[in-house]
């Protein structure tokens, strides 16, 4: 049974409409095959967003959920909205000391030496939703935004079969959603989502930091419904029907720019890489453009798949882009 908000609110935006449609037809697409494999129950969904200040889209995401409530609640587990990181929301940046994102490394959380404005908030998070060691919810779900071209990016927080599952659901459901796996795609990494195993960040863009992009911010709710539709169908033993095999762009190593004695920059990313995230780059294509014209080819011997390609936030973390190997994985059975 649907709130009067959201009825009033599904007549008004068709596209609403089309996703309850969808909703409504993966409660019906049970498939036998995967329905044994899925006994994973989930009580508790953290939906997070504004882990960076800057991303509008988690933010407001976030305030339009607490405002209506109901988008969220299905009727076999409990969802949450978090703002993880008010103070930089405020200040329409990234972060307020450091970056949020990188602070929930397990001897960081337990340090009490570090007291910036973020440590005080991934401890207090971590102690929200965590710890690790027995999370207070099962599912992280945790919204960015990106400068680069990434279309609707997911990365899961570990390679749990159930996470593997969604993001294969995910990926048929909308032909421009990609599954990224980082280097540490493990509760070992530093990230707001490694406080529980099942979940995962979304990366949306090409999106400007502290700029709202209306296409991305639909197709973002749209991506949140449909991950809550199929938990809430998992958790009643349907499942929705899923491929079993699953294209993974992993990620084997970073990028710097190239740069002088100083540091500073000393060319940018060459324009015909430029938005192509997730497409091959072969070994010898332009990777960079001096500031004087001079193409710079990737001298790796091995065609990559880059992501990340110029994100401005990564700048002051030395990366120009992350390769990724391209990857068939078939998704094992299990939890
Ligand atoms: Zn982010």
């Amino acid at each position: 049974m649907r709130s009067l908000l959201e009825r009033e609110w599904l007549s008004r935006y068709p596209y609403e409409r089309h996703v309850a449609e969808v909703g409504n037809m993966i409660q019906e697409a049970i498939n036998e095959e995967t329905k044994s494999t899925a006994a994973t129950v989930i009580r508790r969904v953290a939906i997070v967003g504004g882990t960076h200040g800057n991303e509008l889209t988690g933010v407001y995401l976030i305030k339009k959920f607490e405002q209506f409530p109901t988008l969220l609640h299905r009727s076999s587990f409990e969802a949450i909205p978090l703002l993880a990181n008010p103070a930089a929301v405020a200040m329409n940046q990234r972060y307020v000391d450091r970056d949020l994102n990188r602070c929930f490394a397990r001897e960081d959380l337990s340090n009490p030496a570090l007291a910036t404005y973020e440590d005080k908030r991934a401890k207090e998070i971590a102690a929200q939703l965590g710890p690790r060691e027995q999370p207070k919810v099962n599912v992280i779900i945790d919204l960015h935004s990106t400068t680069s071209n990434m279309g609707l990016s997911l990365l899961p927080s570990s390679k749990a079969p159930f996470n593997l599952r969604l993001a294969a659901y995910l990926s048929r459901l909308h032909p421009e959603v990609r599954v990224c796996c980082g280097e540490q795609c493990d509760q070992d990494a530093p990230l707001l989502r490694s406080l529980t195993p099942l979940g995962c960040t979304l990366e949306v863009g090409a999106i400007a930091q502290g700029a709202l992009d209306a296409h991305y911010f639909q197709q973002t709710e749209q991506l949140i419904r449909a991950i809550l539709d199929y938990i809430d169908a998992n958790n009643k033993g349907q499942p929705p029907s899923a491929p079993r095999t699953l294209t993974t762009y992993q990620a084997i190593a970073s990028v710097d720019y190239p740069r002088n004695a100083a540091g500073e920059l000393d060319a940018m990313i060459h324009p015909q890489l430029q938005h192509r995230d997730y497409e091959p780059l072969f070994p010898g294509a332009p990777l960079f453009l001096t500031f004087t014209g001079e193409t710079l080819p990737y001298p790796g011997e091995t065609t990559v798949f880059p992501v990340f390609i110029n994100e401005a936030a990564y700048y002051e973390k030395g990366i120009a882009m992350v390769l990724t190997e391209k990857q068939e994985i078939t998704i094992p059975d299990g939890a």
